[in-house]
């Protein structure tokens, strides 16, 4: 075997192309080797639209980048002949090494999606030294094409949350397969309202789905995906998952300290010590500071017993008695409540948590897991630290399909 054969194996099935000559340029600072595939003059090509083959019309010469070769930037040129057909004129042929319009070849690719998966892609521009703006626009296209084939036809149970993709910026709602342990991010679209659950339920429909299949629907308290699930989704019931009750009243606690320190000084640690449950290891300055709040009487204190009362009513073994736990927990939060100056928060997430008590309890009867859309927080957190630096709405889309959606065949296009 000599070396341009030994080249050629590194690019993958190329016939009827060959390598014909390679070099390697050391005189810049990072070495480039030029591997030149050529094809034989006779040779006839397929159509691009029919795949008659045809004789070429033309040829002209054509880079694309390649995956390094040990610390050289590797670079493929060919001329490519353009094909005349009969039927459909003068067209550039196919490559069998890159897709159509990209500058690299299908290995390089390949490479890239792998790297995205697992850094940023910040850094891997500046491994690949190709600037970030081409690297999406690989990413984009591999995720549009993988998105188009995947199959929706037996989703029964979804979830569904928000996050953005910068503080307070450019949200986006994702929809997930509840029956899916794994990658189970099937749609994600700009917006937070009612009008993300019209573009899901179009997607769901292309995609081989019905929306009359989905059974229950898993989201928060937020006004526009429950009226948003009860308008596409009449058939399927709603349940509010356990996660977003705590976040609520967790927010609320949080808001009751910020409150009240503007007016007394609080205890250092405070902060952290409210935000954990009682399950989590303080440190020996969150329990002062625990301890002191309560012998103070500081209106914090009581909106922390309030939450941790949730705690007990999510150990309720039936429906029927979690009912009555919550019953009981708002008569106590009410009286703990009473002549607060700093409690409004508590009184308003209070008021939510018993607008929707139908949808909260339907979890003590859900078949979902309740674990799932919690795990979506760090698949977004992930998701911002691989996006950093370059990160619009679209950008952030495609980077939660690559992390979180289930196609695997990404890989082999
Ligand atoms: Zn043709």
């Amino acid at each position: 075997m000599d070396a341009n054969e030994l080249l050629a194996l590194g690019l993958g099935p190329i016939s009827p192309w060959e390598v014909a000559a390679s070099s390697l340029d050391l005189e810049q600072s990072v070495g480039t080797l030029t591997i030149e595939l050529s094809v034989k003059r006779s040779s006839m090509f397929p159509c691009p639209i029919c795949g008659t083959m045809c004789k070429p019309h033309d040829f002209s010469e054509e880079k694309w980048q390649h995956l390094n070769f040990f610390q050289h930037r590797c670079l493929i040129s060919a001329k490519v002949p353009r094909v005349k057909c009969d039927q459909h004129g003068i067209h550039k042929a196919n490559v069998p090494w890159a897709r159509k319009g990209s500058g690299f070849t299908l290995l390089f690719e390949q490479a890239v999606l792998l790297l995205c998966r697992e850094m940023p892609v910040s850094k891997v521009a500046e491994i690949t030294g190709v600037h970030d703006t081409r690297l999406w626009r690989v990413i984009t296209h591999y995720i549009r094409a993988a998105i188009n084939e995947i199959d929706l036809s037996s989703v029964y149970g979804i979830g569904v949350d928000e996050t953005a993709s910068k503080r307070g910026h450019n949200y986006v709602t994702v929809f997930v397969d509840m029956d899916r342990e794994k990658r189970s991010v099937i749609f994600a679209t700009p917006g937070k309202g009612k009008e993300t659950f019209i573009a899901f339920k179009k997607f769901l429909m292309e995609h081989g789905g019905s929306h009359e299949n989905v059974i229950e629907i898993v989201c928060d308290m937020s006004p526009a995906f429950m009226s948003g699930a009860e308008i596409e989704f009449p058939l399927s019931s709603i349940t509010v998952d356990w996660f977003h009750v705590v976040q609520l009243f967790t927010r609320a606690v949080d808001e009751v300290r910020r409150k009240e320190s503007k007016h007394v000084r609080l205890p250092d640690g405070t902060r952290w010590t409210i935000l954990k449950g009682v399950e989590n290891q303080r440190t020996e300055e969150q329990k002062i500071a625990l301890r002191q709040l309560e012998m103070e009487g500081r209106e914090t204190s009581r909106a922390f017993l309030i939450k941790e009362k949730l705690r007990w009513i999510r150990g309720a073994d039936t429906k029927s008695q979690a009912r009555w736990r919550i019953h009981r927990f708002i008569s106590y939060a009410g009286r703990l409540l009473d002549n607060g100056k700093y409690l409004e928060p508590m009184k308003k997430a209070l008021k939510t948590f018993l607008l929707h008590m139908e949808e909260i309890v339907n979890r003590w009867e859900s078949l979902l897991t309740n674990a799932r859309l919690e795990g979506l927080n760090s698949l977004f957190q992930a998701v911002r630290a691989r996006a950093r630096g370059y990160r619009n709405v679209n950008t952030f889309i495609a980077m939660i399909y690559l992390i979180g959606a289930p196609i695997p065949k990404i890989l082999h296009a």
